[in-house]
């Protein structure tokens, strides 16, 4: 049983509160992990768009509690605020990332631009927000990142375009079952995708009346031996308000003897057998407790 924790961190309150939080709950467990940070400005005040979108995004914001979540200021920036620059705040912070042994990759440049316009860019407007990402990821670790994840899980075949012509070692951009290589019925993107495999903390809180206990419980339940499973959180969410929750997930997992696998270690893995990976197909669907759709994989078992 082996579990990669991705952490996404979307908000410069995410990155300055929750990701000094994470690494210390980390260190003191001996967890290794694939920390993903949004390296430009915080425009999280322009999600607020989604309320005419996104069908069920204000239900999810008041279950969630969001306000509470992630602050009134955040939900400011980008509307009446300007948007602060995330990583560029604080560049300490990256390297205390990597200095700790996880590994660190791109969560895209603008978070909510790709989020919730990704489908709408043309293929050089997301070449812009890549390089734009790994600008600011090398001005401030002085190498480029290998490895990306698609702020809300969004992906087009302009942005596989654009990650393979970047050369990323692999992505993890999707929801699925497991490791594949994205393809349509007339080509396949030579780019390793290892998609979240597991139902986010932030999805499943308050539906049905869930706890934060009740969704560890979902998670353990879901770890099962021979396979790799892929958990995403927020460091906005496991990295704040439900650290408790979240301290109390990883010492469970570690006393069921599931080992963790950084998702770049796991990348190495796949790629030595590059002709056992499955190729699927990227498709929108919806999924329980998530306002709007996010690329699945899917193939022949199913969409994810
Ligand atoms: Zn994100």
């Amino acid at each position: 049983m082996r579990l990669a924790l991705k952490i996404d961190v979307d908000t410069l309150v995410g990155f300055k509160e929750g990701v000094p939080a994470l690494l210390a709950l980390l260190a003191q467990k001996g967890i290794k992990t694939s920390f993903f940070v949004a390296m430009g400005p915080d425009h999280s005040g322009r999600a607020i768009r989604r309320l005419f979108t996104h069908k069920g995004f204000l239900q999810k914001m008041l279950r969630t509690g969001a306000p509470r979540l992630y602050g009134f200021k955040t939900m400011c920036y980008g509307t009446i605020l300007p948007g602060p620059p995330i990583a560029a705040s604080a560049p300490e912070l990256l390297h205390k990332i990597t200095a700790a042994g996880h590994e660190l990759g791109l969560h895209g440049y603008d978070h909510v631009r790709w989020q919730d316009s990704l489908s709408r860019l043309s293929t050089p407007a997301v070449l812009k927000e890549i390089i734009q990402a790994q600008k600011v990821f090398v001005e401030i670790m002085g190498y480029p990142a290998v490895s990306f994840a698609a702020p809300g899980w969004q992906c087009t075949a302009a942005a596989l375009d654009v990650l393979v012509q970047e050369k990323f070692y692999y992505c993890s951009n999707t929801r699925g079952y497991g490791p594949y290589l994205p393809c349509t019925p007339d080509r396949t993107w030579p780019l390793l995708e290892i998609p979240t495999t597991l139902p986010t903390m932030d999805e499943l809180l308050g539906l049905n009346g869930r706890t934060g206990a009740d969704f560890n419980r979902e998670i353990l339940a879901s770890l099962k031996s021979g396979q790799t499973q892929v958990l995403t959180i927020h460091a906005e969410v496991e990295g704040r308000l439900y650290a408790a929750e979240f301290s109390s997930l990883l010492d469970q997992i570690q006393d069921k003897g599931v080992k963790f696998i950084r998702l770049l270690d796991y990348a190495q893995e796949l790629w030595r057998y590059p002709e056992l990976l499955e190729k699927a197909e990227v498709a929108p669907g919806r999924l329980p407790g998530r306002a709007g759709t996010v690329s699945c994989q899917h193939s022949k078992r199913g969409t994810v």
